[in-house]
């Protein structure tokens, strides 16, 4: 109890400053519920039957509830409060006129709900596994074994009703349940934040080498990846291709800086796709782009550079109700090209570019060395 009650602490925390992130709202409410709930099950014994029954377990529900909508919010799913709030209404409703009678009901129908709560909430940590984030085993792993010792105790629940005085039963069962529960406690909550923790940093990275407008690679990353062909070179040969939109600025001036922007997010497309897996697309300027494509011939890198020339050229881009085209000017170089460094090459497919331009753009043009 005292653990959930820091964790609540250390997640508030966590979250001050970070407001617009409904998720930490609802890890550091979960946990006080919880927090309230191993506290109520501590005064079972002077408790009603009724309340015994009702208000420990159904308390728990709504903390379980509350982490699962943690755990949606966690990966911008809707989590809507009439699906937070259905379990406990449902375990109320079903149990709250039994449970005087039969405390085993309302113990087997409860560790259902939290067995269903707790695994639908590792669920929701693993489907997303995709993005790398290693603190995500560590929770699917807290709220699996947490669902698998409530299920043990449904079968408790319908087994061992005569041991079911009307209170929760003081046995070893509920002491190794209570150990998986510590566990469950430290970790999931431990392992929210530095989940929290590792994609802030994931999205730091991204947005280190990446292009807000495009997606694409930026220049920085751009030139770590070229260096990084050439270190290669010698036996991975590979083609550099620098393009630039024609006659960009009269775009902006007829259509707006908003249509110039699509029109951008459009070529980067392109580039991307026509680019494919193996290959690197990136924005090195304001309407400049440059493609990497590795294992490929001169004569089988100027196709795919003609390609993706053409691919821009028959793109149509809205502009309100209207839909324009842009094209590309192009220049591409070999690695197979002396000399073989850095600047050599970005002079090489510049001055092609350059050439491009001067011969009525539209076009590419293949430099050697
Ligand atoms: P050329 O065919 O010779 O390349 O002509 P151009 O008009 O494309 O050449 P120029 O380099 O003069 O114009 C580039 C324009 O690109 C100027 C700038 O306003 C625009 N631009 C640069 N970055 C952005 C951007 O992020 N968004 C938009 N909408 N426009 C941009
Ligand atoms: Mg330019
Ligand atoms: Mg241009």
């Amino acid at each position: 109890m005292i653990v959930l009650w820091v964790m609540a602490l250390a997640l508030a925390v966590a979250g001050r400053g970070r407001r617009q992130d409904a998720y930490w709202e609802s890890w550091v409410l979960a946990n006080v519920v919880l927090g309230v709930a191993l506290a109520v099950y501590t005064f079972d014994w002077q408790l009603s039957p009724l309340m015994a029954a009702t208000l420990p377990n159904g308390l728990l529900i709504l903390g379980f509830a509350l982490r699962w909508r943690a755990a949606r919010e966690f990966s911008d799913r809707p989590a809507p409060a009439w699906l937070v709030w259905t379990p406990l209404l449902a375990f109320l409703v079903a149990v709250a006129p039994w449970a005087s009678v039969s405390y085993a009901l309302a113990f087997t129908f409860a560790n259902a709900l939290l067995a269903a709560l707790a695994g639908a909430t590792a669920w929701e940590f693993w489907r997303d596994r995709g993005d790398g984030l290693p603190s995500r085993y560590a929770l699917v792993v807290a709220y699996g074994a947490m669902a698998a010792s409530f299920a043990w105790r449904i079968a408790q629940g319908l087994l061992d009703t005569g041991s079911m005085s009307g209170h929760l039963p003081q046995d070893t069962a509920l002491a190794v349940h209570l150990t998986i529960g510590v566990f469950h406690t430290v970790a999931s909550s431990a392992f929210a934040l530095s989940l929290a923790y590792e994609r802030g940093n994931a999205a730091l990275r991204h947005a280190a080498s990446h292009d807000a407008l495009t997606g694409l690679l930026n220049r920085g990353a751009f030139e770590t990846a070229l260096r990084a062909a050439l270190a290669e070179a010698p036996r991975r040969p590979f083609a550099l291709a620098l393009f630039d939109i024609d006659h960009f600025k009269q775009v902006n001036d007829r259509h707006g800086h908003a249509v110039g922007d699509e029109a951008l997010r459009s070529c980067a497309r392109v580039c991307r796709e026509q680019a494919g897996k193996a290959g690197i697309a990136a924005r090195v300027g304001g309407e400049e782009f440059a493609v990497i494509l590795h294992d490929i011939d001169r004569g089988g890198a100027h196709e795919a550079v003609e390609r993706i020339r053409r691919a821009v050229a028959a793109t149509s881009v809205k502009a309100g109700s209207e839909h324009l085209r842009v094209t590309v000017s192009g220049g591409v170089c070999h690695s197979d090209a002396a000399p073989r460094d850095f600047d050599a090459l970005m002079r090489l497919a510049d001055a092609g570019l350059y050439e491009a331009k001067n011969k009525g753009r539209n076009r590419i043009a293949r430099m050697a060395a």
